[in-house]
């Protein structure tokens, strides 16, 4: 049977190590009798496997003691909400919030956040989104709120280099970084940033969980409309069980988590994925068949945006992909063309399966 892989940008592959073991262990979780999804959040079986999964992903990405682990809901979008309702009250009003806007998802954070506060773009790219503007053009507003990043836009393959970027702002503004489509995919040190927050469906686990990492003084600032559900502090308090969390995506969390340990952890996972991203671009680059047009320095190691320089033929491409087992390369319906996401879960032979189907498809 031809092996299928699935390049969809989210909900994404996840190990097959973790399926299979939540597959074994579905009616009946260590003996307990009931399946993880059946189970009080308040239970001694869930207490432990959410305290296992808070000690693994602390460890994953070496989270100091300062910094909380938040299990929300809400996704990548309810945080563009709940950033500011957390956020602008720490600082003088009217707030202001300042944005870099390097693409689809950067764009509604700005959109979503002048809800509640004034938004400055402090950078964007001239013409369409290809590459993150150099940190001497951006223009930062004293005494921000906090500056929003997204660190891997997702539609548009762009990808801060966390090894070489850091961060400056001025004063006490807080850099809260959206890193639904990497996190976990690279090494980058967590107390450069006040908040990070990712969905899970890529790198993480199931849709449903929302992940936020928060450092201790930026809790206890929410405005009095902040439901107290997404208030950052009562969920700190309250050990991400205020309310019922997403228990079931928690679970299959923790087993990636523990799955990514045994890898070896993210430095493993890093090498992989460059290891990876390189054998893609190349084949993309090798002549003018497929072009990517994100700039090299910017260019990101888990969404590949593509597109075929004939693309009257884009439905042959996909068709000739799936009848080979190369699943969800369809690009995001807003910028057209291909893309496929690579995330920790894809395995190397997938990308090679992918570069073999793409150099038989351009007759080389
Ligand atoms: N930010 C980024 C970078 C994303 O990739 C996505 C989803 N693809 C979102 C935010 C929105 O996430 P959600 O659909 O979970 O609200």
């Amino acid at each position: 049977m031809t092996p299928i892989y699935n390049f969809s940008a989210g909900p994404a592959v996840l190990p097959r190590e973790v399926l299979e073991q939540a597959a074994s262990e579905m009616l009946d979780w260590h003996g307990c009798g009931m399946s993880v999804m059946e189970m009080s959040h308040r239970g001694p079986e869930f207490i432990s496997i959410y305290q296992q999964a808070v000690a693994d992903l602390r460890e994953l990405l070496a989270i100091p003691a300062n910094y909380k682990i938040l299990f929300q809901q809400g996704g990548g979008l309810g945080e563009n909400a709940i950033v500011p309702m957390n956020l602008v009250g720490r600082s003088a009003q009217p707030a202001t919030i300042d944005f870099v806007h390097t693409g689809s998802w950067s764009g509604k954070s700005v959109a979503e956040a002048a809800r509640y506060a004034n938004v400055n773009v402090a950078a964007k790219p001239a013409g369409s989104f290809t590459s993150v503007p150099p940190q001497e053009t951006w223009q930062l507003t004293p005494g921000a709120a906090y500056l929003h990043l997204c660190t891997n836009e997702t539609i548009d393959g762009v990808e801060y280099n966390l090894d070489n970027f850091v961060p400056t702002v001025q004063g006490d503004t807080p850099i809260v970084a959206d890193m639904s489509s990497h996190i976990l995919s690279r090494v980058f040190d967590v107390s450069k940033y006040g908040v990070m927050f990712a969905g899970a469906q890529k790198n993480i686990g199931p849709a449903g969980l929302t992940l936020v990492i928060v450092r201790d003084d930026l809790l206890g600032h929410a405005l009095p409309i902040c439901p107290s559900a997404f208030n950052w502090k009562t969920v700190a308090d309250h050990d991400s069980m205020y309310n019922t969390p997403p228990t079931y995506a928690i679970y299959i969390a923790g087993l990636v988590f523990a799955h990514l340990k045994r890898q070896g952890g993210v430095a493993a996972m890093e090498q992989q994925n460059i290891a990876k991203a390189k054998l893609l671009y190349a084949a993309l680059d090798c002549d003018d068949f497929y072009a990517n047009r994100v700039a090299l320095d910017s260019r990101s190691r888990m969404n590949v945006p593509f597109y075929l320089g004939d693309e009257t033929r884009n439905e042959q491409f996909l068709a000739g992909a799936k009848a080979r087992g190369l699943l969800q390369l369809k690009g995001h319906k807003s910028v057209g063309g291909m893309r496929a996401s690579i995330y920790n879960a894809m395995p190397i032979q997938g990308v090679q399966a992918l570069v073999d189907y793409l150099n038989e498809f351009a007759g080389r």
